[in-house]
């Protein structure tokens, strides 16, 4: 029979031969194709008491094991290998003769186990991935199992200098709900994910690493979680702590936002044209100020006039005098981190006296004045922030919806670093070189 089919099969071994194909064979409840074939040579020594081969070693009949090969034209392919056996007639052992496309005592060949590991690190759920390559999900589980164990995370291998830390959440079995994620902030790899996000677990965790790797972290990002704050302090105490950027415009857009909520509310009996117009151009409160176009005239069917965006703003922000006073306050503290000007955003920070403004706001603004240090280290940073950490955070999640959610918390991080760890995207340089030749 024409050997063709083993390079189609990718088989290397040129000790297998292949009698036959058979199509449409049932093999588990599934049409499958199945090829046949010998495996056969002549043993250099016996592998039971290693003396060479002499003309001792004799062959001893066969035994014939069927082994999973990867799919073809969407089709299970199995082959039906027949093993030669030999005996040594100096000890009188018998053994099953070796190739190396399977591991001795396994059913599936290498190939697959190889195909399982590069869909693995897509995202993809476990059982369509079994489905995929004709094993069954414990197989997929045991392959996550075998490669979660290398990247396991060793005190030893050291902290990056530039952290960035958030939580997620988790499965349901973790105390919390939460978890907690760190990554190196220059190069955006994940660097490890703890079940437990309570500062004494993490410090529990932390300290585990050489006080010497604490020492050289450099800066630290995070969200405005208060209990981190003295929690980094304490574990990296040279590092400067970084609040993220996106968080602290949520903040105060959060604050304006229920300001503007709490006075359209006042509006609805009193007079609810005023309401509707509050309620309609609410988005007009959060854009950038440079962004209200103010030459645009557009027929407005609450005002009943032909008008521009600015003159609504102005509008609704002289309704009240406090809503007036929160949202310049908002506005030049955004800019001022825009721009990344301190002395401006200082300026605004002292600036604000507490009747002007809602209790909401002046809660943020005490909170801001507790950290300002924090907060100047943010500006003098800016290129540090959470946006690779919260791309990632946003990754997870599609990670545990694709595969209808995880209950066992090992099995969710195991995933995740696979995902992360071992994916490699094809570089674009290589692809260019490619399409030019
Ligand atoms: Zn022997």
């Amino acid at each position: 029979m024409c050997n063709d089919i083993l390079k189609l099969l990718k088989i290397k071994d040129e000790n297998i031969q292949v009698l036959k194909v058979e199509e449409d064979v049932e093999v588990r409840g599934q049409l499958s194709t199945v090829v046949y074939g010998t495996l056969s040579y002549t043993p250099k020594a016996c592998m039971k008491c290693g003396c060479v081969n002499d003309g001792q070693i004799h062959k001893h009949g066969k035994r014939v094991s069927r082994l999973t090969l990867l799919k073809s034209q969407e089709s299970n392919v199995y082959l039906n290998l027949a093993k030669e056996r030999f005996k040594c007639l100096h000890c009188l052992k018998t053994f099953t003769a070796q190739t190396n496309i399977v591991d001795s005592n396994c059913f599936i060949t290498n190939l697959v186990k190889l195909a399982i590991q590069d869909k693995l690190t897509r995202v993809q759920s476990e059982i369509d991935i079994a489905n995929d390559c004709s094993v069954s999900p414990s197989t997929v589980k045991r392959c996550i199992h075998h490669i979660s164990q290398s990247l396991i995370v060793k005190p030893s291998s050291g902290l990056p200098k530039h952290l960035s830390i958030d939580e997620f959440k988790s499965v349901k079995n973790v105390t919390t709900a939460m978890s907690f994620l760190f990554i190196n902030n220059e190069t955006n790899q994940i660097i490890d994910i703890l079940e437990d996000r309570r500062i004494h677990k993490l410090k529990e965790y932390f300290y585990r690493f050489d006080r010497r790797e604490r020492l050289a972290v450099k800066t630290v990002t995070a969200d405005m979680y208060e209990p981190y704050i003295n929690f980094i302090h304490e574990v990296f105490p040279n590092a400067i702590l970084i609040f993220d950027r996106f968080h602290i415009v949520q903040h105060l857009n959060r604050e304006l936002n229920k300001q503007r909520i709490s006075i359209m509310n006042t509006c609805r009996y009193k007079s609810s044209t005023d309401y509707t117009k509050m309620k309609k151009h609410w988005k007009l409160f959060l854009s950038d100020r440079q962004d209200i176009n103010s030459y645009e005239y557009f027929w407005s069917k609450s005002f009943k006039t032909y008008t521009t965006s600015r003159d609504i703003l102005e509008y609704l922000l002289n309704l009240d005098q406090q809503l007036y006073d929160t949202y310049m306050l908002v506005h030049h503290l955004r800019e001022a981190l825009k721009q990344c000007d301190w002395l401006r955003f200082k300026e605004t920070l002292m600036s604000v006296e507490k009747k002007h403004v809602s209790r909401g706001v002046w809660r943020v603004i005490r909170f801001y004045k507790k950290y300002e240090y924090i907060l100047y280290s943010t500006i003098k940073h800016p290129k540090l922030n959470n946006g690779a950490i919260e791309g990632i955070n946003n990754k997870i999640k599609l990670i545990k919806r694709v595969s209808y959610g995880y209950r066992n918390f090992n099995n969710f991080k195991a995933r995740i670093l696979i995902i992360f760890k071992l994916y490699q995207r094809r570089k674009k340089d290589s692809l260019l070189i490619n399409n030019a030749a």
